[in-house]
């Protein structure tokens, strides 16, 4: 859009921002650094994103941007000389079944010329050989690959009538409209068992259609009960529903590969379509290493040159870590850091130049042989003209950058401001937290902890796994290692947790269950706090809660109200009736030690620790502060709260628990080098309390701190699913196959 040389922010103040003003170089490399919390996301995605979207929606008229998202103007002066943004996150890439690898990257469009060009025999235009278009899906399961039946017994209770609830899916309960499809249809005695019905009554209270029916003023054509239910919900996708409606889908239904492709989702004549032996379907499974090889054996011309160009698409997945992937599988089934490469193949595909590209943390998930390949991709997409804006805490990426803008210096109030600008090579000197970390490693530990007994896992075969089976040790802390698609997260979140459905899992997704929670409702102080209000005021506990009569009727507690429109998401302005303070004000008019219910949701953990005397209200405010969350507020929304903050209130509230197992997977994930000692310390306590900690990890430093490693690979996919080592850190430097052993030793 311009050939200025910098973007410019001037006075950014989105959440904990202090008014901070910089300048970004263009067509270079910025890395965002500093500690969680410090502020990093609220400038790079809340403000310099946010404003580079606003002003690209602007560009259009009216009427597109009815049909655009709606973003509000972030807190902030000016910003000059933005480019147009291209924002690549962790967020799972959707879609359903329907979206694979090839569809998203259309790797999978070139394939399909490939067929329909020298396929043998031929069988047309391209997209027949489309499982997403009629001419090419497979006529019984269109194109899903499986087919889906409904179970009656689950759906049905025969020993109870319809207005005892004989039908089970919730969309049918008593009362419902579903329901009284059938319950005032006039068709059946609703009081009587429906194993009492007569075979008549029952045949068309289950398959019955063309009976004229009215319901009260409504006239209408009876559908029985499971002809409504196939064609409401047996045609539907299930790997594009919410995990809520998908968990109650699997309970009513029963799904099998479909019989007649065989999972291979394409009709008769696209699977006899074949090259070199092989039809389209059948190469949509190869690793894409594999699939690259076996293009490259080609001979015929016209074969090699549309070849060449799949060749060229494959390897960019290869380069950055992603050769154990196929085509066909679904990216619903992808991992956060997956889902984030495969958005940057999509992008280094396409020939745009001048672009903004923002990336979160994209060394998720990456063993550190791959990271090198992925600081090759971040230099490309910068020399093919572009502004590259990555926020990261790996050493190797930083290193890359052309410009580093520290934050800091700490998190939340204590951080929002810039601590650093400059050069790699000035940030190693710089005296911050990240400059001082990025000299400083772990040591390989030898004094371990011994194992107290064994869980095992016995010839493990989900995925990759090839007959695994091994002994992970309890009472110490375990981490699971290996380059991506080794093979760990089937072991551990697959294999082991199925099998040790007690261990707690403490993983980064949303902590947040509805939107009035915050910490004090989640960590289960919100209670305490009520009651000790009651008794300082002699007013009933029940007041001093924002989920029921004391909260502000306006904005019913949430201190906010939300404008809906069409199209557009909502956007929130602080409530006007309590300003925020989300009660009734004869609540505010009660005190507790001088402050109001609202005074406390509005203290730091570090002020409530200072302001309470209730035990077990200190006690879970330690442990928040001793997880590093000093700085968060009892009341803020849990939805505004980061990954890795979300991960350390959950830790706080089992700190005091014992004899438990924890799996933790990428846990530094969004952490500072200097958050990731806190969290090993964290860990160290939890397991000097008795409990056993395993973790899947990339951090050279964590690893190293293990007193057990169970070491995968030695390649993704196919090349990997072997334990190449299992004992303490020392023991895996002997180990020739292990890519791990390599890096083990500080440099
Ligand atoms: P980082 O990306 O460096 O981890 P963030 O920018 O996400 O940090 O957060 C900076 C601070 O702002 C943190 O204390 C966080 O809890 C807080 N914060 C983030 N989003 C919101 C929000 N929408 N409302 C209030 N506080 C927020
Ligand atoms: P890691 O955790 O070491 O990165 P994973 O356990 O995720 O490795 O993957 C191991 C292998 O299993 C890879 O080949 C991967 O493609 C495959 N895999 C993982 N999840 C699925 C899935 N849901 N469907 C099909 N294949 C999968
Ligand atoms: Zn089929
Ligand atoms: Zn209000």
């Amino acid at each position: 859009m311009t050939d200025h040389q910098f973007i410019e922010v001037h006075g950014a103040r989105e959440n904990n921002l202090k008014n901070v003003s910089l300048q970004i170089p263009k067509q270079s490399i910025t890395v965002f650094t500093g500690v969680s919390g410090s502020g990093k996301s609220s400038l790079v995605f809340d403000t310099i994103a946010a404003e580079a979207q606003r002003q690209l929606n602007e560009t259009f008229t009216a009427f597109v941007q009815g049909f655009l998202p709606h973003y509000g103007q972030p807190d902030v002066d000016q910003i000059d000389h933005l480019n147009a943004p291209i924002i690549i996150d962790q967020k799972r890439v959707g879609g359903g079944s329907r979206s694979t690898v090839g569809t998203y990257t259309d790797i999978a469009a070139v394939l399909r010329v490939l067929y329909s060009r020298v396929g043998q025999p031929a069988a047309g235009p391209a997209f027949h050989f489309s499982f997403n278009t009629p001419q090419g899906m497979c006529p019984e399961c269109e194109g899903i690959g499986t087919t889906t039946q409904l179970r009656l017994d689950r759906l049905l209770d025969r020993t109870k009538s319809l207005n005892g609830g004989a039908i089970l899916h919730p969309e049918f309960k008593v009362g419902k409209w579903m329901w009284k499809i059938y319950a005032l249809s006039g068709l059946f005695d609703i009081d009587r068992p429906i194993q009492d019905y007569s075979e008549k009554e029952l045949h068309d209270f289950l398959y019955g259609r063309d009976l004229k029916v009215s319901l009260g003023e409504i006239n209408m054509t009876y559908e029985g009960l499971v002809e409504r239910f196939t064609r409401m919900y047996l045609k539907k996708d299930a790997a594009a529903m919410s995990e809520r409606n998908r968990a109650v889908f699997e309970g009513f239904t029963t799904s099998q590969t479909c019989p007649v492709c065989h999972g291979q989702r394409l009709n008769a004549a696209a699977l006899a379509c074949r090259i070199g032996g092989h039809n389209i379907a059948e190469l949509s499974e190869l690793e894409a290493t594999e699939l690259i090889a076996f293009l490259g054996d080609l001979t015929d011309p016209t074969a090699r040159t549309i070849a060449a160009r799949l060749i060229e698409r494959m390897t960019h997945l290869v380069e950055i870590g992603l050769g154990y992937l196929s085509l066909g599988r679904e990216t619903a089934t992808l991992s956060g850091g997956e889902s984030q490469r495969l958005k940057m193949i999509r992008h280094l595909g396409n020939s745009l130049t001048d672009m903004l590209y923002i990336l979160d943390e994209p060394s998720v998930g990456l063993h550190a042989r791959d990271v090198a390949r992925l600081t090759g991709l971040l230099r490309q997409l910068r020399d093919k003209g572009n502004t590259v804006l990555v926020v990261e805490h790996d050493p190797d990426v930083i290193a890359v950058a052309d410009h580093v803008v520290d934050i800091g210096p700490g998190a939340g109030t204590h951080g929002g401001e810039i601590v650093f600008e400059g050069s790699y090579a000035a940030l190693k000197t710089a005296d911050t937290l990240t400059g001082r970390h990025l000299a400083q490693h772990m040591p390989l530990k030898t004094d371990v902890r011994s194992p107290k007994g064994w869980m095992t896992v016995q010839d493990a075969t989900l995925h990759n796994l090839k007959g695994v089976t091994v002994d992970i040790p309890t009472g110490v802390l375990t981490v699971v290692t290996g380059v991506a698609g080794s093979g760990k997260s089937t072991l551990i979140n697959d294999v082991f947790l199925a099998q040790h459905p007690d261990a707690v899992v403490i993983d980064q997704s949303r902590v947040t269950a509805n939107s009035r929670s915050a910490p004090a409702t989640y960590t289960g102080i919100m209670d305490d706090i009520r009651k000790a209000f009651a008794k300082a005021s002699g007013a009933p506990a029940s007041l001093f809660s924002f989920n029921s009569e004391g909260s502000c009727p306006n904005c019913n507690g949430l201190g906010v109200t939300y404008t809906d429109l069409a199209f557009m998401e909502g956007f929130a302005q602080t409530c006007e009736v309590c300003e925020g303070k989300r009660f009734k004000p004869e609540v505010l008019e009660h005190h507790l030690r001088g402050k109001t219910i609202s005074d406390v949701l509005d203290m730091t953990v570090e002020e409530a620790l200072a302001f309470f005397t209730e035990k077990k209200i200190r006690s879970v405010v330690q442990a928040m502060q001793e997880v590093g969350l000093g700085y968060l507020t009892l009341g803020q929304p849990l939805s505004t709260v980061s990954g890795g903050e979300g991960q350390r209130l959950k830790l706080a509230t089992e700190l005091h628990k014992q004899g438990s197992v924890y799996v933790m997977d990428e846990p530094t994930t969004g952490l500072h080098l200097s958050d990731i000692t806190l969290l090993l310390g964290i860990v160290g306590r939890l397991v000097d309390a008795g409990n056993t900690v395993i973790l899947i990890e990339h951090h050279l430093d964590v690893i190293r701190q293990a007193d057990w490693l169970i070491d995968l690979g030695p390649e993704g996919g196919k090349g990997g699913g072997e334990v190449l080592y299992s004992g303490p850190p020392q023991g895996l430097l002997d180990v020739p196959r292990s890519v791990t052993a390599r890096f083990l030793l500080p440099a």
